[in-house]
């Protein structure tokens, strides 16, 4: 029996998916933070017995080639071959499924972008990610980078004129200016304490914006507009059918809708309705795109099928 895993800084959350349909959670653990055999122990305590295959959304980058793990939040995971380290320790075959990949699977099967030709589903959180999907299936390109439109400088120093006075952030990533650095959740709250010389958490600054306050309303713009403008090159690039967004930010639906509206006037292509919305998985797309996945690899006789 196959299970499903959706592993974050706090929990470990599993599902036994069924050859159809939605994943239901079938349990939690905490989330051994820095001991691996911990970490091992805890993921063993959600298989079945007998124990089948498992496949993992976990947020990090992955080298495609190495299988190497870059997972910020989860330290005992850095540096390991995560997919084949677990597949020896646990003796099943296990398969890692980036966050935003997963999310993006669930949309496009499940979810908004059900029945349509292309998705690229996007998180606004900790960071600024993304994942691509064509007829329901994953692009993973070069890498497995495809859809990671968080980093590439995008705040040139001598772009003069059209950003002047945007402060320059550097990224996790060792370059500077990345759309990662201003337009995750802790990037809005750099933008605002930058323009305006005070410090509040997003959630302080999306309802100071709310409720009409004129520093909060400069900085929702200056942060839309920046996110507008490179997300309407990747619409350019790509030809999305929509653009269903998670991460904490994805809770403020007016925030989506400017987002939306300043999109949709940059973009060449007319969409007449709204293009970047909430995600119908917008709180559960690790687990359900893990599940769908494990269709895709594994066989019917690793699911129930009721
Ligand atoms: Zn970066």
């Amino acid at each position: 029996m196959v299970t499903s895993f959706d592993i974050g800084g706090s929990f470990i959350r599993f599902a036994r998916p069924l050859a159809a349909g939605l994943a239901v959670e079938a349990g939690r653990v905490p989330t051994p933070l820095n001991s691996w055999p911990d970490f091992v122990d805890a993921l063993r305590s959600c298989l079945p017995d007998p124990a089948g295959p498992a496949v993992i959304s976990l947020a990090g980058a992955f080298d495609a080639e190495t299988g190497l793990a870059d997972v910020a939040n989860i330290p005992c995971l850095h540096g390991r071959r995560v997919a084949s380290d677990l597949s020896e320790e646990l003796g099943v075959p296990v398969q890692i499924i980036n966050d935003a990949n997963a999310f993006a699977l669930a949309e496009a099967v499940d979810g908004a972008g059900a029945g349509k030709d292309t998705v690229f589903a996007i998180i606004l959180g900790s960071g600024v990610g993304g994942g691509l999907t064509h007829k329901g299936m994953l692009v993973t390109g070069h890498g497995g980078i495809a859809g990671e439109w968080g980093h590439g400088p995008v705040v040139d120093p001598t772009a003069a004129g059209t950003l002047s006075g945007i402060p320059h952030f550097e990224c996790g990533c060792g370059q500077t200016g990345c759309l990662d650095a201003y337009g995750s959740a802790r990037g809005l709250e750099k933008l605002h304490q930058a323009l305006h010389g005070t410090d509040l958490s997003s959630i302080q600054i999306t309802s100071a914006w709310h409720a009409g306050d004129l520093d909060a309303t400069k900085t929702i713009d200056v942060y839309t507009t920046l996110l507008s403008r490179a997300l309407s090159m990747v619409v350019n690039l790509l030809g999305p059918d929509v653009i269903p967004v998670s991460g904490g930010l994805s809770a403020d639906e007016e925030l989506l809708k400017e987002i939306d509206s300043k999109t949709r006037a940059l973009t060449l292509a007319a969409y007449e309705t709204p293009l970047v919305l909430r995600g119908t998985f917008a709180d559960n797309g690790g687990l359900q795109g893990a599940s769908i996945q494990a269709r895709k690899t594994f066989k019917e006789e690793f699911f129930l099928t009721s």
